[in-house]
């Protein structure tokens, strides 16, 4: 869909006013290549890169040079939750710029303590008291060395099914193969299997051993010896390795079995955090209280960067006589913390995850009426605006249209949807046979349907490799 035609532009109900569209695709020609010769790409094939120049967005949207519009279906990273330049995040931005751009973590700062107070608030349970990170990874870096501090214990439980960030010692609890080239990295992380009941691991008897949690769990635990073990750390709706929210009772059986062993629990909701579930926090639909939550991406949709570790009144007990060995020059920051008051406050009164909860029910509907036309979709699953279509190349034998970890060749068929889809002006995230259907918790009902829409007709493409 292009903006360039002004007239066209409004026809759609895109608001010019509001955004300046600048066309120049000199300008974004230049920065492509500049970007191809000086960045070295996250998680990619240096030479086979081809980055969207990306000239400006707002809402659901963003564009190019070209003067080519996207509707943004992947949220960037699964971050943007309150979709791209609300207002009252800039100007908090600003005037924080202006009144204190940066101060050291030694300081205590206004936005920083409003901040710390307000996840104090919108957090579950008795979860009080923060320590502020750039990012996810680095949130969950914080959490295993915290749990490991205070057990004395030195083992985590992680799944495989899982990303945790990049860093050294979050790659190593990350299950998926993204961990591979990292390794042996860390000591110490054992693996335990996913409840994913589409593909169940132990063949999904009743009850299932894998996909209840706790037999699964016990069993590790009585290999490893519980009291070796510090903490269990789960995504609480795996993200990037399929959304697959747990099955019910599940959460519940996980946080049991870790309080017999006193083993603490530690969810990482950087992606599910902040409404994308529908709910403040995912655990909430479980009513699970972890000992740790770790938090980034929608804490402030990413527009300064900011992640946190939020710990429970028992641990806050815990720390409150001790040193503390951890730190980052940046923790805190004035900018960061600002964005996120900002953005929290209008999650409030805009409500944001009412709105993901009520629309992101509506696309799930919409994907569902999808999965009735096109028999390449196995499942839909999912919540809030959390969404996971598992293409298959037969419904019967549930063969994955591509395989775990396919690249290349074996990789195509989700490759040709998703090139087809930005080519008609929307942008997905897949990973595998998995399309993520992740957009802004500020979404609006004709925004989904006119994604959908065009999944309606990409989808054709998964279909042809039906057998
Ligand atoms: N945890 C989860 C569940 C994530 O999805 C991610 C990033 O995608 C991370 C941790 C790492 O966050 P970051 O990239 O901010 O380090």
């Amino acid at each position: 869909m292009r903006c360039r035609d002004d007239d066209s532009a409004r026809a759609d109900g895109y608001d010019l006013a509001m955004a300046t569209v600048e066309v120049n695709p000199n300008l974004g020609a230049q920065i492509v290549e500049d970007a191809k010769e000086y960045v070295l790409y996250s998680w990619s094939t240096q030479d086979a890169i081809n980055p969207i120049a990306v000239a400006g967005a707002e809402g659901r949207y963003f564009w190019d040079y070209e003067g080519t519009r996207y509707l943004d279906f992947a949220s960037q990273l699964v971050n943007v939750n309150i979709g791209h330049q609300h207002p009252k995040i800039i100007a908090a931005i600003k005037e924080q710029a202006d009144r204190l751009c940066t101060i050291g973590p030694p300081m205590a700062s206004e936005s920083r303590s409003r901040l710390g107070r307000l996840l104090e608030e919108v957090t579950p349970g008795d979860l009080c008291m923060s320590f502020f990170t750039n990012s996810g990874t680095e949130a969950n870096e914080n959490a295993i060395k915290l749990a490991r501090l205070a057990t004395g214990r030195h083992k985590i439980v992680a799944r495989y099914r899982s990303y945790h960030g990049a860093t050294h010692g979050s790659i190593i609890l990350t299950g998926d193969p993204r961990r591979w080239p990292n390794e042996p990295g860390m000591g110490g992380v054992v693996r335990m299997l996913d409840p994913y009941t589409y593909r169940c691991p132990a063949g999904h008897p009743d009850p299932c051993p894998v996909c209840s949690g706790a037999p699964h769990l016990e069993e590790i635990l009585e290999y490893e010896g519980a009291n070796t073990v510090a903490a269990v750390i789960l995504e609480t709706v795996t993200g990037t390795n399929g959304v697959i929210p747990p099955p019910p009772g599940y959460l519940q059986a996980i946080r049991e079995v870790c309080d017999r062993h006193g083993i603490l629990l530690i969810l990482d909701e950087v992606m599910a955090g902040f409404g994308r579930t529908g709910r403040w926090f995912a655990c909430e639909t479980w009513d699970v209280v972890p000992d740790i939550l770790t938090v980034a991406k929608g804490i402030n949709s990413g527009y300064v960067p900011l992640g946190a570790m939020i710990i429970r009144e028992h641990l806050k007990e815990w720390v409150r006589g001790r040193f503390f060995p951890g730190g980052l020059t940046y923790a805190g920051h004035p900018l960061a913390c600002a964005s996120a008051v900002a953005s929290i406050e209008a999650f409030q009164e805009e409500g944001i995850v009412e709105n993901a909860a009520e629309v992101g029910g509506y696309l799930g509907d919409g994907l569902r009426a999808l999965a009735a036309r096109h028999p390449s979709i196995g499942e839909v699953r999912g919540l809030g605006c959390f969404w996971g279509v598992e293409l298959v190349k037969n419904r019967e034998t549930r063969e994955m249209l591509v395989p775990f970890n396919a690249s290349g060749e074996a990789a195509t068929p989700v490759a040709r949807l998703a090139k087809a889809s930005l080519e008609r002006g929307l942008y997905l995230m897949t990973h595998w046979n998995v399309i993520m259907v992740v957009p802004p918790l500020t979404i609006t009902r004709e925004e989904a349907d006119e994604g959908l829409a065009v999944l309606d007709e990409t989808l054709a493409i998964a279909d042809e490799y039906v057998v």
